[in-house]
């Protein structure tokens, strides 16, 4: 804001000598008040509308037409910013440090998703999301990931939102936004390295669908959450299931649970062994996940600018390094006694490690309930959309004959239909 008023107040000033061009913004400028509250209604009536098209109307074309209008004003003339899946960061920054104020606009574009996601799934997903929509578009020709290969990237997105919360939380940076693939194609700039990334990642996205979606967005894992608990959800069939399996293969994202009722039938003991041997692994993890989690904390803190200051002003001190660095000499210019110079970066590492612990924990658990999530197997009668990994698209709807019937198309030959109700 402060900078939104400053460049309405003061036109940039010209270096007519030298020459000098002043460089650009790589992030937009904050926009007045009334245009944020723009933003936040018009993510709203997209969520509603999303939830409509999804659940009640059952369109895909629908979905596809929302998803271009938030590519194109979320995404490409709002440049990314604000964002939710970046919105997270803020939140864990305001939670750790009490004075730093989070907008109310951040809020709500970090937490109007995840009600919705609460009582609808995940329709911001669906067509909502910039992120989303752009590597929507881009799915040509879906290839399946093998399932060993589709569980081990499946985790990546937990410990990214672990890592991405942590490092929020400390004062480390946003690195969600830092290493986002898609802004740079939003803003038609950024580093070659990011630019390389979105478009390999698009690239990939003609083949697998939605990569990043599944194997990275760490604000999916939040989403998934709340979804798993929602009141209403996706279905595939408008009716009853009639396990046709024509819907099998529709999904692109590999979201489509199966029914087990012809699944090959398993020892009950051994099945229990394996839970068993899991759920004590578990323990095992999550100590090893917080000791090594406090030891790589220890480590970051180094890079911390006040911890590394400590370090050095202390090896000048001790005699163990001779002359001094800029910032060291900077320090001493103030005055200010090394021993809260030494107090401060101990609050620094006490607070990196307890992350790095908690970090470590997160990710220890991640990896046990997944085990033990494995070694779980369910019944299930019907075709369903996972209530966690669908993203509401709408594309499997066309396959069950049920929705065929129910649009009046015609029905492939011999293919069970239940009777009207
Ligand atoms: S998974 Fe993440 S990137 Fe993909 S649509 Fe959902 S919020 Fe956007
Ligand atoms: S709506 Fe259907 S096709 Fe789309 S993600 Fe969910 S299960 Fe997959």
């Amino acid at each position: 804001m402060i900078l939104f008023l400053a460049a309405q107040r003061f036109p940039p000033p010209e270096f007519s000598e030298t020459g000098h061009k002043l460089p650009g913004f790589n992030t937009p400028l904050p926009r007045g008040p009334w245009l944020e509250h723009l933003d936040v209604i018009v993510l709203l009536a997209a969520l509603a509308l999303a939830a409509w098209l999804a659940l009640r109307r059952r369109s895909r074309r629908g979905l596809v037409a929302l998803g271009i209008f938030s590519l194109l004003y979320f995404g490409f003339w709002r440049k990314g910013c604000i964002c939710s899946i970046g919105s997270i960061q803020n939140m864990a920054q305001g939670l750790a440090d009490s004075s730093f104020g989070v907008p109310a606009t951040v809020l709500a574009f970090g937490l109007a998703p995840l009600v919705f996601a609460l009582l609808f799934g995940r329709v911001f997903c669906s067509a909502v999301c910039p992120h989303g929509a752009l590597q929507d578009l881009m799915l040509i020709k879906p290839v399946r990931v093998p399932v060993w290969l589709e569980h081990g990237l499946r985790l990546i997105p937990y410990i990214y939102l672990g890592l991405a919360l942590v490092f929020a939380a400390t004062g480390g940076g946003y690195i969600i936004c830092q290493y986002d693939p898609f802004v740079t194609i939003f803003r038609l700039s950024g580093s070659v390295l990011m630019v390389a990334c979105g478009i390999g990642l698009l690239v990939l996205g003609m083949f697998v669908g939605r990569p990043y979606c599944r194997f990275l967005c760490p604000y999916g894992v939040l989403l998934g959450f709340a979804s798993s608990v929602s009141k209403w959800r996706v279905r595939i069939t408008p009716d009853t299931c009639t396990q046709c399996r024509l819907c099998e293969q529709s999904c692109p994202f590999d979201a489509i649970n199966k029914s087990t009722i012809d699944a090959p039938s398993r020892s009950m003991t051994t099945d229990k062994r394996l839970l068993a041997a899991m759920i004590l692994l578990l323990p095992v993890l999550l100590i090893a996940g917080g000791l090594l989690g406090g030891v790589t904390g220890k480590n970051l803190a180094r890079k911390h600018r006040i911890v590394n200051l400590a370090e050095r002003v202390y090896l000048e001190e001790t005699g163990k390094e001779s002359g001094t660095t800029d910032a060291s000499a900077a320090f001493r210019v103030t005055g200010e006694p090394v021993e809260n110079l030494y107090a401060d970066a101990r609050t620094v590492r006490d607070r990196y490690v307890l992350a790095g612990r908690l970090c470590g924990l997160w990710i220890a658990l991640v990896i046990g309930g997944k085990l033990i999530m494995l070694a779980i197997r369910r019944k299930r009668h019907d075709y369903e959309a996972d209530q966690t990994r669908c993203l509401a698209c709408a594309r499997c709807f066309t396959d069950c004959p049920q929705e065929l019937q129910r649009l009046g198309l015609s029905v492939p030959e011999g293919v069970p239909l239940a009777p009207p109700l």
